[in-house]
């Protein structure tokens, strides 16, 4: 890639001001200076500094936030706090989204990326990637539920559903559950419970495919994926 695309992209400025950069003579490549920003380079091979600081270029950067509630799933809103002002100013330079959206009362387990594809095939309808969540319910959720959920239910839209998996973990006047659905329909969760006259009252997702929420996050915390999530999740 271009030496200037690479430097502009790690944030030393746009291409103009790395003019500057290149032409003071403090960006070497390989120990030699480097003074033209067409210049060829490629960073997995090749040893790019700035004042004698190494540039560790990466292009993606993934980051699983436990999402807190009363902040909203996307990179901008006139109005409220979004995912990404959770996150540190230096990451903004990557431009990560929310892979998918969880809404604005619910917490957990949400994927900030900027890289396209993977989002794309995690979202995709076709690729059926589960995600568990786990729900406080106003009601008893019985036995016939998980039948429903395993049959589909359907929605107020008329949207039946595919198989679901519902785990009761205690049940009376409230319950608490856990169920693992491949879709990711609008307000999906709560309007399953709808389906069979019960009410979600908390919302919290667990897990997407291969990865589970980091126990160590507490609502509002993220980290970098490890090398080995990184690799189950593609
Ligand atoms: N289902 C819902 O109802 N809400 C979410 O935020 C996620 C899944």
């Amino acid at each position: 890639m271009r030496l200037d695309k690479l430097l502009s992209n790690m944030g030393y400025g746009s291409r103009k001001e790395m003019k500057k950069w290149l032409k003071s003579g403090t960006v070497l490549v390989d120990g030699k200076p480097a003074k033209d920003g067409k210049q060829q380079v490629n960073p997995e091979q090749q040893t790019v500094t700035v004042n004698g600081e190494e540039v560790h270029y990466r292009e993606f950067i993934y980051l699983m936030l436990n999402k807190p509630q009363g902040v909203i799933s996307a990179t901008e809103d006139g109005m409220h706090e979004t995912v990404i002002d959770l996150i540190d100013p230096d990451y903004h330079l990557f431009e990560p989204f929310p892979v998918g959206r969880l809404d604005k009362d619910t917490e957990g387990f949400l994927l900030l990326t900027n890289d396209g594809a993977l989002a794309h095939d995690l979202l995709s309808p076709k690729k059926h990637v589960a995600k568990t969540y786990f729900a406080r319910i106003k009601g008893n959720v019985t036995e016939d539920d998980i039948e429903a959920f395993k049959r589909g239910v359907t929605l107020d839209d008329g949207y039946h559903t595919k198989p679901g998996e519902l785990v009761i973990l205690s049940a009376g006047e409230t319950s608490e559950i856990e169920l693992t659905i491949t879709e990711g329909k609008f307000h999906q969760v709560k309007r399953m419970f709808q389906a069979v006259g019960k009410e979600v009252t908390f919302l919290k997702r667990l897990s997407m495919g291969p990865l589970e929420l980091d126990k160590n996050l507490e609502p509002g915390e993220y980290r970098e994926l490890t090398e080995e999530e990184l690799v189950q999740l593609k």
